[in-house]
This record gives structure tokens, sequence and C-alpha cells, in this order.
């Protein structure tokens, strides 16, 4: 019975004229080469040193080695997991003492990677505040950053941004499902096992034929502030969405942990096939790519869902959009444009900092137009952009959005 059902499929599916259920591979201008390459992982330990204690031995860590220089004075070795590769130094550990003291611990980068982080701090994991500035001090040329802290007894998280590891993800993912208007399911699987966690977002009886936006977020595993901003902009489209109708016109389907590997290992850019996720947007050579490509490509076809839009949160030194210039042929072309004034004007910004660009190399925002036609937009918060206003810009872009795709 199986086998007949498979040859009913094959022929529906097969027969001219038929979409095809698993995403197209594309050609760039300027294409990259994604195929696997070795990594390299730390050794997951405590080092002791007389009271004091340092680990990387949780989720999200990244701490290669601990040595000691002097009474009061660590080196913390932070290396990325393979080269060459986007210098984003990512760092995560823990520290205790047996007793109260005052240490200072050299974030020692030593791979042509400059400081990029400010250090945040944490007693339980959960709530961070950012380390004083004057307690950091750069080496000349940024390839190291001391910073003096306070340890003791109590466990003392350090890390470069908040962390929102594969199961913090996970929680907030349950937390979203109890709305009516959420559905959540796995679209695959990471290469090491984990989950690739799918939202899909609708009102109504089913989503058959609407228009579809696509959301994802963190191909790159250090971007904690655009994840942030994803957060808060899918939020307000759960709650606003449900009653403005938005969401019973259209469909949401969001992919919020794009590369929960690199995530939970600490990495600086790359899954744990050494690759830049956001160039894999043409052969998907990656399984994270492939599968989350293939996902939507099926869902929405299936559901006979015309994918108007895509957006790609990530985090680099400031907030920024690259857009698609004039020269890109989309379904919704005056959209953007819109959009972005709309965001400028709700956040009370004097510059909304957009660069538009030709679609050239692989990433998903390409990917969106060449697959789908559709708008792709690389929403992009910097690294420092104060959390209140990443919230902020996240609410006002959700509601600018529905308002403008409402009068589609
Ligand atoms: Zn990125």
């Amino acid at each position: 019975m199986r086998i007949v059902l498979s040859l009913v499929f094959v022929l529906l599916f097969s027969c001219k004229g038929a979409k095809s259920l698993v995403a197209e591979v594309h050609s760039y201008p300027l294409p990259v080469d994604t195929t696997t390459r070795p990594i390299q992982q730390q050794d997951h330990k405590t080092y002791v040193f007389g009271g004091l204690s340092a680990t990387n031995d949780f989720p999200a860590a990244r701490l290669n080695k601990f040595l000691q220089e002097n009474d009061s004075t660590y080196i913390a070795r932070i290396w990325p997991e393979n080269f060459p590769i986007n210098p984003s130094p990512w760092f995560a550990f823990k520290l205790w003492s047996e007793t109260e003291r005052e240490i200072y611990v050299k974030l020692d980068y030593s791979n042509g990677a400059k400081h990029r982080y400010t250090p945040k701090l944490s007693t339980d994991g959960a709530r961070w505040s950012q380390l004083d500035s004057t307690l950091l001090q750069l080496n000349q040329d940024s390839t190291s950053a001391t910073i003096r802290l306070n340890v003791g007894k109590d466990t003392l998280w350090v890390a470069a941004q908040e962390i929102q590891d594969h199961k913090r993800v996970g929680t907030w993912v349950d937390e979203m499902a109890q709305s009516p208007v959420v559905q959540n399911s796995i679209a695959g699987k990471s290469a090491f096992g984990r989950d690739l966690y799918h939202l899909n977002i609708f009102k109504g009886t089913d989503y058959n034929k609407r228009p579809t936006v696509l959301i994802i977020s963190r191909q790159h595993p250090p971007e904690v502030t655009g994840f942030l901003c994803m957060k808060a902009f899918v939020e307000t489209l759960v709650e606003e969405g449900a009653s403005n109708g938005f969401l019973e016109k259209y469909r949401v389907m969001v992919y919020p942990l794009m590369n929960p590997d690199g995530v939970d290992l600490g990495h600086y850019r790359h899954n744990t096939g050494g690759v830049d996720l956001n160039r894999d947007w043409a052969e998907y050579h990656q399984p994270e790519v492939r599968q989350v490509a293939n996902h939507m490509v099926r869902e929405t076809t299936l559901a006979k869902n015309d994918v108007v839009l895509g957006l790609d949160f990530h985090s680099t030194f400031n907030d920024v959009y690259y857009t698609p210039d004039s020269s890109v042929a989309r379904k919704i072309p005056e959209f953007t444009k819109a959009w972005l004034e709309k965001i400028r004007v709700a956040t009370g910004l004097e510059d909304i900092n957009e660069s538009p660009g030709k679609i050239s190399r692989p990433t998903s925002s390409g990917w969106y137009n060449q697959q789908f036609g559709a708008t792709g937009i690389t929403y992009e918060i910097g690294d420092k952009t104060p959390r209140e206003f990443i919230k902020k810009k996240g609410v006002e872009s959700a509601r600018a959005m529905m308002e403008l795709l409402l009068k589609e």
C-alpha cells in the first residue's frame, strides 16, 4: 500500500506543470564553496588554580584554554572553530572562587581576531548586565582585552552576549505555542541532532492559498541582538496579528534558530560543517539550510501559499537593513521603502540606514527572491544597540509590516 501511495505521489508531482516540493538549485554572480570542512572542538573541562575555578562545561560556552599568568591575572584563550572565518570572537565561561577576590582575565584572541563584544555578566545565566567600560582595557591592536572582575563562591557567568542557547530558544518556542494562532513543530535536525524549530502562525481553520511571510534567525551563533529583535517582532505578530485581521489573511513561518549546533558549541560563525550557513543558499551542502529550505518550499507549495516577503535577522556593528535595489524584480516592489520609513518614524530615528544592493552571493535574502520572487531583507541589529530599543524596533517593525501588507 505504501509503495502504491508513493507511486501516486511521484506521478502527481512529476507531471508537467506540477511544482517541485524541494528547493531548486540556484546560481549567483559570486558563488561560494560551502562543502563541509573540519572544525576544531573545544575540550570541555573545569580549570582549577588554587581557589579559583573556570569552566566551559555548558551549552554556548567558549573557552579554549584557561591559564594563570600571576597571582591575580589569568588568560582565557578564545579561538574559532576553524579558518578562514569572519572574526567575531564569541566567548562564554563561568568563574568562581573559594574566597572573595578581585582578578584580571585577559581575553586572548591571538588569531587575527579583534575584540568585538563588551562582556556581559550574570549570576544565574538568565539576567545579564554589561561590564562597566572602565573595567576593560584593550591592548594596542585590540587582539586582547583585559577585564577586572570580582569573584566569590557564587558562580559568575561571563559571556560576549546574553546566552540564548538551544534549550532557551526551545522554551520560548513552547511559550509561543500556547497561543491558539501558533503551531510548533520540527523542520529537521542539525548535523549533531539538535531540533530545527519551526513556528507556523495563522488564524482560522487553514492557511491554504494565503500570501506568506518567512522569517529566520541565528544562522550566525553570536548574533543575539538580531535574535532579540526577531523575538519581539514575532511576539507582536502573534499578539496583535490575531486581532487586527493580519493572521486571518496571511501565513507566517518562523525558524528562530538556524544553527543550533554552532550556538551550543559556542562557535564564532559556522555550523559543525565548518561553513557560513548564510552562503549556502545555492546548492544546500549543509543539512541545516537544506532542510529548512526544503521545508519552506514543501509547506508553501502544498498549501499553495504565495511567499511575498522573507526576513533574516542578524547582528553586526550597527543597525542596518540590506535590501534589494530597484534592479531586483519582486512581487511587492513598493513595500521596502514604505516599511523602513514607517519604522523610522515609529522609533524616532533620523536615518533608518538602508543599504540596497543587487543579489550577488548565496545568502538567504537573495534566495527568498530567486526561489519565490519575494522581497528578501537582511535585518541587522548592532551588537551594542540598547536592549529596550531593540524590543521597540521589533514591535514597531511588526506593526508597520502588518499595516502595509493588509493594504496589499
Ligand atoms: Zn550574520
